[in-house]
């Protein structure tokens, strides 16, 4: 009782929900500590040193208090990855925009200048960070699919010897199941754009990260079932870390 009264003064004390992005974890690496902040749905934060890197970031207020990004890197088209406003209000002069084509084609011309684009499979080096695109699309193949194949960007990040998966929104594909080497892993499993969690805890079975953050699990019907997708994976592999954190704190 009193921990639940305790918990309720702490949630009026905190004020909108909105303005509140998760703690951040953090992972050591070869060059010093990682920090992963989850913030909203398909946005997430990562930090190393004096390097900030944002990932698909949707919603100003959920970035008022963050330091500004060196590097932003967006997936898709789609609104809940790639918004210009906030892109607009987070960015500093020298912020620079990893893309894939489709997002550079709809930038205005001034993001353009500090802009790199990147193909399925094409990686660059930019500020000591390895950046590698990663296929993302719906199965069965189609044209008319929410997400085709060629044109969103999952990505892999080498950061201090670690490498970070982010799916964007994708199925359990064969690219993301022969993946080597993932010490932690953002996996989407949101019904019907992406993936149900049987087939997120699968895929993640096959290609086994050290660590792996469900995220972007709202989908038009609710909230996946991420508990199921926890239990799923450390039943079939206790070498798997799966974490559960609040990516929809208005909840
Ligand atoms: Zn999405």
């Amino acid at each position: 009782m009193m921990k639940a009264l305790f918990n309720l003064a702490w949630a009026l004390l905190a004020g909108p929900a909105m303005a509140q992005p998760g703690t951040a974890d953090v992972v050591a690496t070869k060059n010093g500590n990682l920090l992963i902040q989850p913030i909203h749905h398909a946005s997430l934060i990562l930090t190393q040193a004096a390097l900030t890197i944002y990932a698909d970031p949707v919603g100003i207020d959920y970035f008022k208090n963050e330091k500004a990004p060196d590097i932003i890197l967006i997936t898709d088209i789609h609104g809940d990855h790639f918004d210009i406003k906030t892109i607009e209000a987070v960015k500093k002069d020298s912020t620079l925009l990893i893309v894939p084509q489709v997002v550079a084609d709809k930038l205005p011309e001034s993001d353009k200048t500090n802009m790199w684009i990147l193909k399925n499979d094409e990686q660059v080096t930019k500020q000591g960070i390895r950046i590698k695109a990663i296929p993302m699309y719906n199965l069965p193949e189609s044209p008319s699919a929410m997400h085709t194949k060629g044109r969103g960007n999952g990505y892999v990040l080498t950061m201090g010897e670690k490498n970070i998966y982010i799916s964007g929104d994708t199925q359990g594909i064969p690219e993301m199941r022969s993946l080597k080497n993932i010490d932690i892993a953002f996996i989407c499993m949101n019904l019907p754009y992406t993936m149900d969690v049987q087939e997120a805890a699968d895929a993640v079975l096959d290609f086994e990260p050290k660590i792996v953050y469900p995220y972007h699990y709202r989908g038009k019907e609710g909230f996946s079932d991420i508990q199921e997708f926890k239990k799923m994976v450390e039943a079939k592999d206790k070498n798997i870390e799966v974490r559960l954190r609040n990516w929809y704190p208005e909840k």
